[in-house]
């Protein structure tokens, strides 16, 4: 009589630490309890992954689900389940909801209304102001937070803290690696008459790439100065890719599907405003930095900056469109469409969306396709041909900017720990996301 399991993924390619082969996976209480040749007999279920390959579960450790206050645009249970739908197990989503996520009780607002309502794992990062600087270090480490997030030049929402001063103050008062929008907003300022009215292909002149460079080096310089570590997000510039390169014992980095796919001008004559996202996309010569960044792992995470606006919001004549894209459903497919058109490999894909996650955020029992850890899988088909299209789109949003683009490479399961909650494009459990948990915040004796 062999060992009981609550599942087995049979026959899968496996992708995980060990490298790639046909193995099973054996599930049991929501943790990986084997990898190998296993005998399903005693499998409450057999998943038939014959021709599927199944990775750790995709983390995307950057998305604005909006709510509480913006829910016309999205809410915690339609962001995760549009996550889920694209492959993706978990989520980290970020402070600039209304009101913002900057207190104690924010948080706990969230975690109150995640729990029953996400489909999928998730974090929220802490909002810093000059207010709450105090806090801070509270802040970090409540259960259900991913670390603290500096807007340094502004955005969708309030929260900025634009000057050394206070981003030095912030980077004493914590000890865990925080998350920065990189934008230098004094020269954001005084390049405001470089956006054209009604030419979103003004976006990348006004938020050009000195003003990413030049505050990813204050930031640097700052992250040095104090012994802290930081986490630049979304890098778009050739600039900051080799700057980065030079720091990284400080600097972690992501990059985004967006980043990475879509190139100006051609976008913004394609898409219109749909294309506009801070930090901006940029030319060819940018996004193939970028790309070099990735394959010489200067870039540590991929993040899909999933920002939903309505498409009446983003149909306002440029300058007063809306900045950001819906994104966590696409993240895998068009990830492993440039996979299958040999961008990455699907180890790099891998170790952008698991082992990277868990290496910058410090997860407890995540990113990893091993014994004893959380039964979180993306079964994916490499070979499907698909079009990704608006309708399959989960988001409040209801868009995306790959509508009728065809893909080689499409999410076909979702388990979280343990529990199959998307098979074939449908839902098949009831939302039970539950709060990822951070080697620095465990509670002890757990
Ligand atoms: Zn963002």
């Amino acid at each position: 009589m062999g060992e009981t399991f609550d599942f087995v993924l049979k026959g899968g390619t496996v992708l995980n630490q060990d490298g790639v082969g046909v193995r099973d996976v054996a599930v049991r209480d929501g943790r990986i309890a084997a990898v190998g040749a296993i005998d399903a007999g005693s499998a409450g279920e057999v998943v038939d992954c014959r021709g599927l390959t199944v990775l750790p579960g995709v983390i995307d450790s950057h998305v604005h689900f909006r709510e509480p206050g913006l829910t016309h645009k999205e809410d915690l249970e339609s962001g995760s389940r549009a996550a889920v739908l694209g492959g993706v197990t978990a989520v980290f989503e970020m402070p600039n909801t209304d009101p913002t996520t900057t207190t104690a009780a924010a948080l706990e607002d969230k975690l109150g209304r995640a729990v029953g309502r996400m489909h999928c794992d998730f974090a929220f990062y802490v909002g810093a102001t000059r207010e709450n600087i105090g806090d801070l270090a509270e802040l970090e480490r409540l259960p259900g937070c991913c670390g603290v997030k500096v807007f340094m030049g502004s955005s969708t929402g309030s929260l900025l803290v634009e000057d050394d001063d206070g981003v030095r103050a912030i980077l004493k008062a914590i000890g865990r690696r925080a998350a920065f929008h990189s934008e230098d907003e004094y020269r954001l300022r005084e390049r405001l008459a470089f956006r054209i009215d009604g030419d979103p292909a003004s976006h990348p002149v006004w938020r050009d790439a000195e003003a990413a460079l030049r505050c990813t080096q204050r930031l640097v310089a700052l992250a040095r100065e104090t012994g802290k570590r930081v986490h630049v997000l979304h890098v778009t510039t050739a600039d900051e890719i080799g700057f980065l390169a030079g720091h990284k014992d400080v600097a972690t980095a992501e990059a985004t599907p967006s980043h990475l796919t879509l190139v100006a001008p051609d976008c913004y004559h394609r898409l219109g405003t749909r294309a506009q996202l801070n930090p901006p996309v940029r030319d060819e010569s940018h996004r193939a930095a970028i790309w070099r960044g990735l394959a010489q792992g200067v870039i540590d995470t991929l993040g899909s900056d999933h920002s939903p606006h309505t498409l009446a919001e983003k149909a306002h004549p440029y300058p007063k469109s809306h900045s950001g894209m819906t994104g966590v459903q696409t993240l895998v497919p068009v990830m492993l469409d440039h996979v299958a058109a040999g961008r990455l490999s699907i180890e790099r894909f891998v170790d952008l969306t698991s082992a990277g996650p868990a290496r910058v955020f410090g997860l407890a029992r995540k990113g990893r396709l091993a014994v004893g850890y959380d039964a979180d899988l993306t079964v994916v088909d490499l070979a499907r041909r698909q079009t990704i299209t608006s309708a399959w789109i989960a988001s409040k949003a209801a868009w995306t900017p790959y509508d009728g683009v065809e893909v080689c490479g499409w999410p076909v399961g979702t388990f979280v720990r343990g529990a199959k909650v998307m098979w074939e494009g449908e839902l098949v459990t009831p939302a039970q996301g539950a709060a990822v948990r951070f080697g620095e915040t465990l509670p002890a004796g757990i």
